[in-house]
């Protein structure tokens, strides 16, 4: 039998009327977004962030730098956007060039202001399981999850991949919502015995099809992070025959993407509330 295909958008649609509604209450809200260099699909992420933002309600603020720029004017943008009592959300888009070092950024952002959830307050506040502004992908992917009704507790979860924007943080709302979280990676030595023991796989790699059917339990439910480019189009971490297995299954395009940017906007307005 096929899995159900856990499709993003109709959720994210209705997260985005909320917020909509959130902003319309709350009056003026304003978004940052940094973007260092002219990568094209770092360019691409940013006109969808703003694009959504202005939709909401929310005023996007779109900052750019050269792609050779010292490092301590991308800290000094970035402690001008923490003073502006007009922004009340900042984001600075990922990859950095090597001059700038990435940890060294977030660190500097409000984590008031923190709506990618990427300062080390927020991800400490994440890790002890308090509240905090939490990266939107991973939020989005617990969302998804609800939305089906997939049962979290007691659950069997493993997630592939360990960054700080999805594996860490997906891991750790895992474990809030009490499912027993086994965190693979690229040592993981003999990954199909982690991933056949999943009731919840989450594949965060961004190889194309590392996942195959024959990894997967018998009616997981199976949510696809990866995004890769290709001729053909996007391309997700999990191969199209996991749908004869699974019991659900994200599409790529179409599965958690859209939820990423809804939660982004909804961060914004968590961030509005904190300042
Ligand atoms: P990342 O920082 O490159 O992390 C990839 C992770 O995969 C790493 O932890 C890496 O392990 C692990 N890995 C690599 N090869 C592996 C292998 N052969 N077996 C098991 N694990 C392996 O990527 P990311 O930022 O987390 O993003 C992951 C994917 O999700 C990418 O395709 C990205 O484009 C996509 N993404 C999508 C959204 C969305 O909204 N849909 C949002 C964010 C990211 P090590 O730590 O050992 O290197």
């Amino acid at each position: 039998m096929a899995a159900t295909l856990m499709y993003g958008k109709p959720l994210a649609e209705r997260i985005r009327a909320e917020v909509a509604e959130e902003v319309r209450a709350l009056g003026e809200l304003g978004l940052a977004t940094v973007l260092v260099g002219d990568d094209p699909a770092s360019q691409v992420y940013i006109r969808h962030k703003h694009e959504a933002a202005e939709h909401a309600g929310i005023r996007p603020v779109d900052r750019r730098l050269p792609v050779d720029v010292p490092e301590e004017d991308v800290l000094a943008l970035v402690a001008e956007l923490n003073d502006d009592p007009g922004i009340h959300g900042v984001l600075v888009q990922l990859p950095l060039p090597a001059q700038v070092d990435a940890h060294k950024v977030a660190a500097a952002i409000d984590p008031r202001k923190d709506v990618d959830g990427v300062t080390p307050v927020n991800a400490g506040l994440l890790y002890l399981g308090r509240p905090a502004l939490v990266p939107a992908t991973p939020l989005g992917i617990i969302a998804l999850l609800d939305e089906h009704g997939i049962e979290l507790t007691g659950a069997r979860a493993v997630v592939i991949g360990r960054s700080d924007i999805v594996g860490k943080p997906v891991a750790h709302l895992l474990l809030q919502r009490h499912a027993t979280v086994s965190i693979c990676h690229s040592r993981t030595d003999d990954l199909p015995r982690y991933t056949l023991d999943a009731d919840v796989l989450v594949a965060a790699v961004g190889i194309p099809g590392i996942v195959t059917a024959a990894m997967v339990k018998q009616g997981a439910a199976v949510v696809d992070v990866g995004i890769t480019r290709s001729g053909s189009g996007l391309l997700g971490d999990v191969d199209p025959g996991v749908a004869d297995v699974a019991a659900f299954l994200t599409p790529v395009p179409g599965g958690v993407g859209p939820l990423t940017i809804a939660m982004l906007l909804r961060n914004t307005v968590q961030a509005a509330g904190l300042i």
